[in-house]
């Protein structure tokens, strides 16, 4: 994995670091994660990091192209590797759970306006907000017990 992260730090005019070796490699354990949950991960190979240092390195990524920003509205950003290829989200209201889908047209923008008033238009913002499949089974109530559950794993339920 290590040589396969270097290749592509390199190829887009990346110095090859430990740091932005341990982002990429929690960014592919952990897609859609939010920056505190990469600073976890990387502080976890290497205690020395600092948060600001993870944030640079994930700004430097977002940049060059090996990453992607996401922000659904009222979420922390949430940052990925999978990108170039104009996916879009399914975003939980309930619990924030994301989840990737192919754009259904394929290339960005993958929608017009009705009157583009002279731009020159390059994306479509696309998010798809419901309620995933855990949510749905939850009846209406019973989310703090849910929670529970999640964070206490087999305490009971
Ligand atoms: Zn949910
Ligand atoms: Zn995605
Ligand atoms: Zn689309």
């Amino acid at each position: 994995m290590e040589t396969t992260w270097a290749h592509q730090l390199r190829a887009v005019g990346l110095r090859v670091t430990r740091p932005r070796i341990s982002v990429l490699d929690v960014l592919a354990a952990h897609p859609h994660a939010d920056a505190d949950t990469i600073v976890t991960g990387a502080r976890a190979q290497h205690p020395s990091l600092s948060p600001q240092a993870v944030y640079g390195v994930l700004k430097a990524l977002v940049s060059v192209g090996l990453a992607r920003r996401i922000e659904p509205a009222g979420a922390p950003a949430l940052f990925e590797l999978r990108v170039g290829d104009n996916h879009h989200h399914l975003v939980c209201r309930s619990c924030g759970a994301v989840a990737d889908v192919d754009c259904a047209v394929g290339a960005a923008p993958c929608l017009e306006p009705s009157d583009a008033a002279g731009f020159v238009v390059d994306e479509a913002e696309v998010v798809f907000w419901g309620v995933c499949r855990n949510c749905q089974a939850v009846a209406p109530g019973k989310s703090v017990q849910i929670h529970e559950h999640a964070i206490g794993r087999g305490a009971g339920a």
